[in-house]
C-alpha cells in the first residue's frame, strides 16, 4: 500500500509555497494542497513528479490537472464549509479530494467508467466526503440539484445550460470555455435569466466530451 511519509509532506509544504509565489492567495486552498497526498491519485511509478507543479498522465488517456490549475479554480470558487458542489469531470479525484478537505459536500461526474472506479479508492482510504457518478456532466445531475458552486474540470466548448439550471440562484461556476485553448470563467447566476461572467485567461484542458447513451448511474 502507498505511504504517506514526512517525505511527502516536506514535497507538500514546498508545493503549497510555490503555488503562493505564482499568485494564489487563499489560505484554505494553499491548507488543502499540504493536506491532500496526490501521490495517492497516479501511478505509483510517477510518485517523485507528484509533488511538481505540471499535469500527469492518468487512465483512459485523461490527465490530472496542474496543481496551479486545481488552486487557481478552487480559489475562483470561492469554497465555504457545507458547500453542495458538483464537478464535472472526476478524472483522479484529486480535485474533488480537495474541494471535500476544505469541508464540501462533492457530488462528482465522470464520463469514463475505469476512472470512475479508479478514483473511489484513494478517497474511501482517505474517508473523504465524496459521492460518484458515471455518467454525462453536460447533462449534471438533476435529482441532487441544486448547488452551491459548480465546477468544470475538461474544457467545455460552451456553458451547458443543464448546468446552469443546477446552480442555485447567488450561486457560482467556474468553467474553462474554448477550444484547445480554454478560456477560464467564473459565472454567477444572479437569476433564472441573468447571469455575471468574468474571465480569467487561458489554460489548458482535456476536452469536454458528449456522452451518447443518456441517465446517470448512482453509486454512494
Ligand atoms: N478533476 C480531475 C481532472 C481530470 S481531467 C482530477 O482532479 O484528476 C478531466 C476529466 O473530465 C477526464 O477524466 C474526462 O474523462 C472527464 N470528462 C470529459 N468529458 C466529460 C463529460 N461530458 N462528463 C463527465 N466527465 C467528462
Amino acid at each position: 500500500m502507498i505511504e504517506d511519509t514526512f517525505r511527502h509532506k516536506g514535497l507538500r509544504e514546498r508545493l503549497s509555497e510555490e503555488l503562493r509565489a505564482k499568485g494564489i492567495t487563499d489560505e484554505k486552498v494553499l491548507e488543502a494542497i499540504r493536506t491532500v497526498p496526490r501521490h495517492f491519485f497516479v501511478d505509483p511509478s510517477l510518485d517523485a513528479l507528484a509533488y511538481e507543479d505540471r499535469a500527469l498522465p492518468i487512465a483512459c488517456g485523461q490527465t490530472i490537472s496542474h496543481p496551479h490549475t486545481v488552486a487557481f479554480q478552487t480559489q475562483l470558487l470561492g469554497v465555504k464549509p457545507n458547500d453542495k458542489i458538483l464537478e464535472v469531470g472526476t478524472g483522479s479525484g484529486y480535485q474533488a479530494s480537495i474541494l471535500a478537505v476544505m469541508g464540501a459536500r462533492v457530488l462528482t461526474i465522470e464520463r469514463h467508467d475505469e476512472l470512475f472506479q479508479i478514483a473511489q479508492q484513494p478517497i474511501s482510504r482517505l474517508k473523504y466526503f465524496v459521492r460518484f457518478f458515471h455518467g454525462d456532466g453536460y447533462k449534471g445531475i438533476p435529482t441532487s440539484a441544486p448547488f452551491d458552486k459548480i465546477l468544470i474540470t475538461c474544457g467545455a466548448p460552451m456553458v451547458p445550460p443543464d448546468l446552469l439550471k443546477q446552480l442555485k440562484i447567488g450561486g457560482v461556476m467556474v468553467i474553462p470555455v474554448g477550444n484547445e485553448n480554454y478560456e477560464m470563467r467564473r459565472i454567477t447566476k444572479l437569476s433564472d435569466t441573468e447571469t455575471k461572467e468574468e474571465t480569467f485567461g487561458n489554460f489548458s484542458f482535456v476536452p469536454m466530451l458528449e456522452k451518447k447513451q443518456g441517465g446517470v448511474n448512482i453509486f454512494l
